[in-house]
């Protein structure tokens, strides 16, 4: 059937817009367009729906054509960025800003311009030899004869073509790609001039013919007891979270439950945080299913991006596709299985820009509206999850043990302050853990110290005056990187050289104060100086092949202690390693976040985790200032539960998530006055619809970045109340700042579930 309109979705911050379909054009939902839009100005559209309801404005322009063969968007897909667009609060174009790779979404001031940054797809060369010389075999080895004895080369290009287009499984046209010949371009085109061959170009396509052979772990007693348990749960509750403690094998499920799906042709989506830091599992993964594994994340070229998303496009299904959150999106038509690991990672929720969502959360709904089950992993899960499970809304299944008897690491608690009373600190480090240290490299082993901030020091201070090197842009310290040999603002990229001498009272020196990983490597280094201490950061690792390079060596033995960020908690597993150190926990329980002891505790747990995985029994150094901290004691204790019940009292009590949802709203500008006028104007219009339930404007400790001032709101809504209304309130009360003339010019950031 044809229609006579189509509402199109244009990358841009704007609803969706309806063009006219023009005779003859057949169009269908989820299909890509070129449209022109503005005076001059050509995008790339997707037909969102056809109607024929005329709209009321009179100059209705026309699709201009209609781009790649089948539509981009599954219906799946459509109704995944609808949900995100209306829970986000964002719009639809905003998705297609962050769903679809660049190259997919060519645009130009004019037409030439758009079909100038349109995809082109990768092509083949092929060859075939002439048909006049096909067909007359006398003249055939005559050519041959000349060519044996004048250019070996060409000769042998000959022989191998003729071989290759009269054997059994040669195509009809008998065209043969180049890469199956041992000739290099020059000799083809040579045979090309003397007219023995002819030549096309062929888009490539890539082999699809996948082996259902694979290579499964077996699995444990207690691990396949709940791969059934999960696969048992699914009809009621399609959603099972997986509790499982490091090491306890969360791995090799969701091995075994994508192998069922791939091998009765189904999709598999397996979302993680950081798909940089996850090199081991992709390995683990190619291991098990070869050739099905396609990964994808933002940092892979724009071209390959593309290509993915084609090739997957028009998949007959068997795919296993494990990706960053904007996996998300891709059109897998064949989806049976969700599986999201590390579920309670804050990586999962995209701040900037705008769709803010939730991957994990997104990935639950992707699920439904396939109709199929997901698995959400953890040894920490997210309260949400927990909660979750708890009320029977997901399923939950446990594994409360390692891998082969692997035990769980001793965690010991070291008082920094008695330390230091003793005389038992050096540096930044405890006897306690150094002793542990010299025993482990001492026989061999290996150790990883975790210290939370990168660069050497968050701050240099004047020794005399108390001066501080901050960042002009924002209200924050700048951090010392002695290695780069500069001062570096962690919220701009601001740099300042290191000055010699305070630049306020020109008296004294400006001195490093606390302690980043590099500066932990320096020290670490001066007090075993034998051992081969590597870094793991966001400055060592400043590709994915030096990332790679820094774990391969850790996990063969040349290096004996890595230092490293939050980068050193995520999926990694090395059988060598039997001491972690955290050197500092002060700074993770002192967030003013609610979340801060959540956090605390599951990033805690994820660097013990680390240790003692195979036969050796691990220990877990924390140095602290506050050993009676429960988070401390509940960490030492590995008590999740424990945890998780005091946080819940507490959220409960006043009003956070699970019990509430959050959405934060962020306002931006140069100017202070106007900022503030805006967020007694929009706090007073939503107190009027909210009442008690807003909160602020209040100035967040870090005020000013890139040289704009911050204030901040907060809505609360409890659950029980509906979110949606909720939603459509704010909607309004945004829609009247963003008209006021004046008030307009300042940047609203509206975030629902702010993590
Ligand atoms: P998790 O993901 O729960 O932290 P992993 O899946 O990484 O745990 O398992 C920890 C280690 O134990 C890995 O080296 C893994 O290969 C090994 N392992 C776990 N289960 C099995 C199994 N059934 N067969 C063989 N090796 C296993
Ligand atoms: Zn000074
Ligand atoms: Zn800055």
């Amino acid at each position: 059937m044809n229609f006579e309109f189509a509402d199109i979705v244009l990358p841009l911050a704007q609803p969706a817009y309806t063009f006219a379909v023009a005779e003859g054009m057949t169009l269908h939902e989820g299909d890509a367009v070129a449209v022109q839009f503005g005076p001059k100005k050509f995008y790339t559209g997707i037909v969102w729906r056809l109607h024929d309801e005329r709209p009321d404005f009179k100059r209705i322009k026309s699709v201009s054509r209609r781009l790649y063969d089948a539509p981009l968007l599954s219906r799946e897909q459509m109704r995944l960025w609808e949900w995100i667009a209306d829970y986000y609060i964002c719009t639809l174009g905003e998705v297609m800003r962050a769903a679809l790779p660049s190259m997919m979404k060519p645009s130009g001031s004019d037409e030439a311009e758009f079909t100038a940054d349109e995809f082109t797809p990768r092509t083949e060369r092929y060859l075939a030899l002439d048909p006049a010389l096909a067909a007359d075999a006398g003249a055939l080895s005559e050519l041959l004869d000349r060519m044996e004895r004048r250019a070996p080369k060409q000769y042998a290009a000959m022989v191998s073509l003729s071989e290759l287009g009269t054997r059994p499984d040669a195509p009809a046209d008998g065209f043969v790609p180049r890469r199956l010949l041992d000739a290099d371009p020059a000799v083809i085109a040579a045979l090309h001039r003397k007219g023995a061959v002819r030549l096309c170009d062929r888009p490539a396509t890539r082999n699809t013919s996948y082996d259902n052979r694979f290579r499964l772990p077996e699995l444990t007693e207690a691990q396949s007891a709940v791969r059934d348990s999960i696969a048992a749960q699914w009809p009621a509750t399609p959603t099972v979270l997986l509790h499982g403690v490091t090491g306890s094998g969360k791995t090799e499920i969701y091995i075994h439950l994508a192998a069922e799906v791939l091998a009765r042709g189904g999709d598999v989506l397996m979302l993680v945080p950081e798909i940089a830091l996850t090199a081991q599992l992709i390995d683990r993964m190619e291991r098990t299913f070869g050739s099905r594994v396609t990964t994808y994340h933002s940092r892979l070229s724009d071209r390959r991006r593309t290509e993915t998303y084609l090739r997957l496009n028009e998949s007959p299904g068997g795919e296993f596709v494990i990706g960053a959150r904007s996996a998300l999106f891709l059109p897998l038509r064949h989806l049976q299985l969700v599986i999201v690991d590390e579920e309670h990672d804050a990586g999962y929720k995209q701040e900037e820009p705008a769709p803010r969502y939730n991957a994990r959360d997104s990935a639950v709904v992707l699920s439904r509206t396939f109709g199929c089950p997901a698995v959400l992993g953890s040894a920490t899960p997210s309260l949400e999850s927990y909660v979750n499970a708890r009320s029977g809304k997901y399923g939950l299944a446990t594994l409360t043990e390692r891998y082969a008897g692997a035990q769980l690491p001793e965690i010991i608690v070291s008082d920094t302050l008695r330390a230091v009373k003793r005389g038992e600190r050096h540096a930044h480090f405890n006897k306690l853990l150094l002793d542990k240290m010299t025993a482990v490299l001492g026989s061999g082993g290996q150790v990883m110290l975790f210290q939370n901030r990168r660069g050497f020091a968050p701050y240099v201070e004047c020794t005399s005056c108390g001066w501080t090197a901050r960042c002009p842009n924002c209200n924050v310290t700048l951090t010392l990187h002695k290695g780069a040999g500069r001062l570096e603002c962690h919220y701009c990229g601001h740099t300042a050289p290191v000055p010699a001498k305070c630049p306020a009272c020109r008296i004294a020196d400006v001195q490093p104060m606390g302690f980043g990983t590099e500066k932990a490597s320096e020290e670490i280094a001066a007090v075993f100086p034998d051992a081969r201490v590597v870094r793991l950061d966001r400055d060592a690792a400043t590709s994915e092949s030096a990332y790679r390079r820094i774990i391969d060596d850790f996990a063969a033995g040349r290096s004996d202690i890595m230092v490293g960020t939050q980068m050193i908690t995520k999926g990694l597993d090395f059988g060598g390693v039997s001491l972690v150190g955290i050197l500092n926990a002060d700074n993770l329980l002192r967030n003013p976040d609610f979340r801060a002891s959540e956090r605390a505790f599951q990033l805690m747990m994820q660097v013990a985790g680390r240790a003692g995985r195979r036969e050796t029994e691990g220990e877990v150094v924390i140095q602290t200032s506050e050993p009676d901290h429960p988070v401390i004691r509940q960490v030492a204790d590995g008590d999740y539960e424990g945890m998780a019940a005091r946080e819940l009292a507490e959220r409960r009590a006043f009003f956070y998530p699970p019990y509430a949802r959050l959405v934060s709203l962020t306002l931006r500008h140069r100017d202070t006055q106007l900022l503030r006028r805006c967020a007694e104007v929009l706090a007073g219009d939503l107190r009027r619809r909210f009442g008690r339930r807003v909160l602020g404007p209040v100035t967040p400790p870090i005020d000013r970045i890139r040289g704009e001032y911050i204030v901040t709101l907060l809505l609360k809504i409890e659950s029980g109340s509906s979110f949606a209304r909720a939603r459509a309130l704010l909607r309004e009360a945004l829609a009247s700042i963003a008209a006021d003339r004046v008030l307009r010019s300042v940047t609203v950031i509206c975030n629902v579930d702010p993590q």
